[in-house]
């Protein structure tokens, strides 16, 4: 059937044909089109046009005649107002045209005053006029732009059932009657503009699909002609994660499953109709949804493909206008056949059922069905159930108007588990009340039932509670996996290069593509979705060393608060999104529980949030777990070296730490080795901050106040309650030092010298070592300088290498030692790397 030029289906909504200058608009971009494939156009009735000529047939339902005329004249002026704009070569056919469908409607609508009566089959031919009337508007605009084109009525071929207002498409027949209609078109090289939303009953008469059924039209016709794609042009970018005009930070989804657009308009998203997707499901003709106001924008693409991509929730759509109708008795449980009779007689009423809930009692089944049908509904199970009540199987049927049904949609749900937890957790927080549940089989959809008034905010808290407006299901960036860097120090630069030089590597081996998209100072961001280039990051990096603040520069976001700068951040569309907090000590806890609380995994190198308050640091750990991201921090501790990784190791085994000690600071233990070989303890101090061992400020490793964090993470992490002030720290130096200039430092840390000398030489005559230590045992955390044996494992530590000795239930005679080069920005930043790479293992495609 199909013959070797490209077909394809386009089809234009009420506000694409809004007006002469979008038609104008639409004809051009139609004719240019057309020469590269053949093409079929089909047209809704201009904005509002159906609407006019619903309320037209109402009034004159109501014997208002003039009302209806009124209407009427009004919708004849608007049309040919546009004819006008357009400036059309045959413009008094066209308008003669116009005037004709203009004055058969007019009498419609006379015969219907005077019979005070519409029956469904004489609306369907009023409501269907709109169309023939844009679609006479948008030929004469395609003829106007050199385009060879013919206007089309669909009810002279499009052929369906009688039910008028909802009619279907006469599977079989109507694909016939279509290739026979508009395959001759095509091949004359015409393109043929077809009314949407309409077809011919088989009696013959007008019969519409229900409103917005043009989208249906025109899968209808692609499916028919087997083309090869249908573009569905609307007044928004694409199908958005949740009605934009209800959810403002709703994003443009970009590929969607068949199933899952489906499911999606069968639930409300209005920017398809319900049934769009049936027609060219099967065949797997793609269809794409994009706005004609901006054409250069690229919109969904909907086809065979499944990408539930890293958000197992993908959108959230609302039906309004619902009725909640329960049958409820206690003698209904147990009763064979009670659903399949309440089935029937509903199916039998021509009533078609949007939700479907059965407690598990079975003491009540509960149905939604559409508003309007509400009474019909509640009737008719009343009869089909009167025995029942008589008796007391059934003791009532309750009918509630006023109903939203609120889904969640994605494929990604069937394989996570907790998404229905999830649901209800953030209904219940902003107290909203669920009325009833259903879930599909196919797991594709969660739907819930709600009072209307609760609609809107029902749907942002999901959205929101899904991460909906950093969703990126695009399918470049599948791989995504984006990186924010807050604190642009050493670490951060050393981390930069390293994810460069990694790059490949983690391509292969996780399937994704690290980038960094964000880099944050104290005063300022500078975010790039796409990624910032590795030449431009260490061009940032490299000023940032020289002294230069990020707020500094005019591509950069001033913001001095690290919390508002994340969400600043995260309010993107990124995939994957990993915060890693390399500031130098500053209280970043806000920021990273905004991270974590947003849908953003994390990895902290920075001890302060997590050393500080006790309660602070389970929120952190807990925030993580509720939210369902990763928390990494290996490298607070140890730097680089696997010393989180091993405790939490023993600790999932089940095994029970006895003991943990060790030398956590490898610039007390390249002080502590120097000291061993008779260097004078001011100037190990002088050589270890030129070698860069020491933290900006000496005195924070000198007073042992590192080290303490450090302790307090490793005893918190091993399950201890340990309250920030319940630490015994004993320092080398006063930390009142740390307030003087490096040359006042210099002479107090002389005062020093002769004292430490003694002690190591004390040590050393009883075969013993000072080393400073860090110990965590039967509840307690001591930290300070301690002799231990010269022969063991912390005595033959030498230079900035960390070591930490794990005694557990386990390992109980012979202790677990990690050990190595625990000190320095690389290993620092190697540690980071590792953290960021554990969580791509996570989160990797699967
Ligand atoms: P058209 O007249 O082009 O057929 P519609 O009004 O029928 O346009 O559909 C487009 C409208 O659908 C949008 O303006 C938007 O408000 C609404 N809508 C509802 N849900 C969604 C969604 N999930 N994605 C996009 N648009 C949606
Ligand atoms: N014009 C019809 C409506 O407004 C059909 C459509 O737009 O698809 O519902
Ligand atoms: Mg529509």
């Amino acid at each position: 059937m199909n013959n070797a030029r490209r077909i394809e289906v386009h089809k234009f909504g009420g506000t694409s044909v809004g007006d002469a200058l979008r038609i104008a608009a639409v004809a051009r971009l139609l004719r240019d089109l057309s020469s590269e494939c053949g093409l079929v156009v089909v047209a809704s009735a201009m904005a509002g046009v159906t609407d006019a000529l619903i309320a037209a047939a109402a009034a004159a339902t109501r014997g208002d005649r003039d009302e209806g005329a009124k209407l009427l004249d009004a919708v004849r002026a608007r049309h040919l107002a546009a004819l006008a704009q357009l400036h059309v070569d045959g413009e008094p056919e066209v308008a003669a045209e116009i005037g004709r469908i203009v004055e058969e409607v007019t009498d419609l609508v006379r015969a219907v005053a005077h019979l005070h009566e519409l029956t469904p089959r004489t609306r369907d031919d009023i409501v269907a006029s709109g169309e023939k009337l844009s679609v006479r508007l948008l030929t004469a605009a395609l003829t106007a732009v050199g385009a060879r084109a013919g206007a089309v009525d669909a009810d002279t071929f499009l052929e369906t059932d009688d039910r008028f207002g909802e009619a279907n498409a006469l599977m079989g027949v109507s694909d016939r009657t279509i290739v026979a209609a508009l395959r001759p078109r095509l091949a004359r090289g015409e393109i043929p503009v077809v009314t949407g939303f309409c077809g011919r009953a088989p009696d013959g008469a007008t019969t519409t699909l229900g409103r917005g059924g043009s989208d249906l039209t025109a899968t209808l016709i692609a499916a028919a002609l087997n083309a090869d794609e249908v573009t569905i042009w609307t007044d928004v970018d694409g199908v958005f994660t949740a009605d934009p005009k209800v959810v403002p930070e709703a994003r443009v989804i970009r590929q969607l499953n068949f199933r899952e657009a489906g499911e999606m308009s069968y639930y409300g998203a209005k920017v398809l109709h319900q049934r769009t997707m049936i027609p060219v499901a099967s065949s797997g003709i793609p269809v794409r949804t994009r706005n004609s106001f901006a054409p250069e924008t690229e919109g969904t693409v909907i086809d065979g493909r499944i990408t539930p991509g890293s958000h197992p929730v993908k959108a959230v759509t609302a039906v309004r206008d619902q009725c909640l109708v329960s049958v409820e008795g206690k003698g209904m449980a147990g009763v064979p056949g009670v659903a399949a009779r309440l089935f029937r007689a509903i199916a039998n009423a021509k009533i078609s059922v949007t939700m479907i809930s059965q407690s598990s009692s079975e003491a009540s089944i509960c149905l939604a069905v559409p508003g309007e049908r509400a009474i019909d509904a509640e009737q008719t199970l009343k009869r089909e159930f009167r025995a029942d009540i008589t008796r007391g199987d059934v003791d009532e049927i309750v009918a509630r108007r006023g109903v939203s049904l609120i889904a969640a949609v994605g494929l990604g749900m069937a394989q996570t588990p907790g998404v229905a937890a999830r649901v209800f957790g953030a209904l219940a927080r902003r107290g909203l009340n669920v009325l009833a549940v259903a879930q599909g089989s196919s797991e594709l959809n969660l739907t819930l039932a709600l009072d209307h008034g609760e609609t809107a905010e029902a749907v942002r808290a999901l959205h929101a509670e899904f991460g909906l407006d950093r969703i990126d299901t695009g399918e470049d960036s599948a791989q995504g996996f984006d990186l924010i860097l807050l604190g642009c120090g050493k670490i951060g630069r050393a981390l930069a290069a390293l994810v460069e030089e990694r790059r490949a590597h983690i391509v292969e081996r996780f399937g994704l593509d690290a980038r960094i998209v964000a880099v944050a100072d104290r005063t300022g961001f500078l975010l790039r979705p796409a990624g910032i280039p590795a030449s431009e990051l260490t061009a940032i990096l490299d000023s940032k060393s020289g002294g230069a603040t990020l707020a500094s520069r005019n591509d950069a976001v001033a913001c001095v608060d690290p919390a508002a700068m994340v969400r600043q951040v995260l309010a993107y569309r990124l995939a994957r999104p990993v915060l890693v907090d390399v500031t130098d000590g500053e209280d970043t806890a806000e920021a990273l529980l905004e991270a974590l609380r947003s849908g953003c995994d994390v990895v902290s190198a920075n001890k302060k949030p997590l050393a500080g308050s006790l309660e602070r640091f389970r929120g952190l750990v807990d925030g993580a777990k509720a939210s369902g991201r990763l928390f990494k921090l290996e490298a607070t501790v140890g730097a680089g070296l696997p010393v989180v990784d091993t405790l939490e190791m023993l600790l999932a085994t089940g095994d029970r730490l006895t003991r943990a000690e060790g030398c956590l600071s490898g610039t007390l233990g390249f002080v502590m080795t120097r000291l061993d070989e008779g260097a004078p303890f001011s100037q190990a101090v002088a050589e270890a901050m030129r070698l860069g061992y020491t933290e900006p400020d000496p005195v924070a490793d000198l007073s042992g106040a590192d080290v303490g964090r450090k302790a307090v993470i490793l005893g918190r992490l091993s399950g201890l309650a340990v309250s920030d002030g319940a630490i015994e720290v004993v320092g080398l130096v006063d930390s009142a030092l740390s307030a003087r200039t490096p040359d006042a430092l210099m002479d107090a840390l002389c005062a020093y010298d002769a004292p430490l000398a003694r002690r190591i030489e004390k040590a050393r005559r009883e075969g013993r070592a000072l080393r400073y230590v860090a110990r965590i045992e039967a509840g307690r955390i001591e930290v300070g300088p301690v002799e231990v044996e010269a022969a063991g494992p912390l005595g033959m530590l030498r230079g900035t290498d960390n070591m930490i000795v794990f005694t557990s239930e386990r390992y109980a005679a012979r202790p677990l030692v990690v050990s190595g080069p625990g000190a320095g920005v690389d290993v620092t930043a190697m540690g980071v790397l590792g953290d960021i790479l554990r969580i791509a293992g996570e989160r990797r495609p699967r």
